[in-house]
């Protein structure tokens, strides 16, 4: 076994399965994933670390246990059509690709999109569709989505993405009132009017920036 399948093994076991997460699809998904690949080269040797990386853009490669236990708390199921917001590096959006029929992900830096989009493509994941592009709105052409999974961290739920879930359908997103923690929430669309809310636990994210999300970086400058 390679050095990045031994650390890899080791972060399933020690990182997830220890803290409870027995998902197995989700798990093997990860298992499929070479997280090497997704962070910066100066940094590879720290891609299986139990904490977020910095990537371009001053992003963040999430901590691999949140990806996880969001992924797994989106109930996927292997035709779903699924939405993310906030690309980043494209780990996220690989890990759903091995679950899932379609992944669509938005990214609001052009150059996290453009780097991910190349990334998916040249390690085969044919079935992600990168957008740049303010992901608050989600993308209408796609809607409805069975699953929404938004990787950063906003002041409320965005109205738009609850309207883009199918019946039935999960959104996964960190909220809270200021910019440094959320509570990671999951809102089910129970019937069309109807939105049933859990409290997942707190998280730290980046903040989630656009029109349903706060203001840009430079709008917050004294
Ligand atoms: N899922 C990513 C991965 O696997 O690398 C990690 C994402 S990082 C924690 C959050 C990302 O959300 C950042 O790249 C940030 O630019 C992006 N973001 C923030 N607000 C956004 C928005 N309104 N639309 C799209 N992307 C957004």
């Amino acid at each position: 076994m390679g050095k990045f399948e031994d650390l890899r093994k080791q972060m399933i076991e020690y990182q997830m399965a220890a803290r409870g997460l027995d998902d197995s699809l989700v798990l093997n998904a990860v298992a499929a994933v070479p997280r090497e690949a997704f962070v910066p080269t100066d940094l590879v040797e720290f891609a299986y670390q139990d904490s977020p990386l910095p990537i371009a853009a001053s992003q963040t490669i999430s901590q691999p246990y949140i990806v996880a236990l969001m992924t797994a708390a989106l109930q996927l199921k292997p035709g779903d059509r699924v939405l993310e917001v906030g690309t980043g590096s494209g780990y996220a959006a690989a890990i759903l690709a091995e679950l899932v029929a379609e992944v669509y992900t938005i990214e609001r830096h052009k150059i996290l999109a453009d780097t991910a989009r190349e990334r998916l493509k040249s390690l085969g994941y044919n079935n992600v569709n990168v957008l740049y592009g303010d992901g608050t709105l989600g993308w209408p052409e796609h809607a409805p989505f069975d699953a929404i999974i938004v990787a950063a961290g906003g002041p409320a739920v965005p109205a738009t993405l609850k309207e883009q879930l199918a019946p039935g359908g999960r959104l996964v997103i960190p909220v809270g009132t200021t910019l440094q923690t959320q509570k990671l929430l999951r809102v089910v669309r129970v019937s069309v009017d109807d939105y049933r809310h859990e409290d997942l636990g707190d998280v730290r994210f980046v903040p989630l920036i656009g029109a349903a999300g706060w203001e840009d970086e430079a709008a917050q400058m004294p």
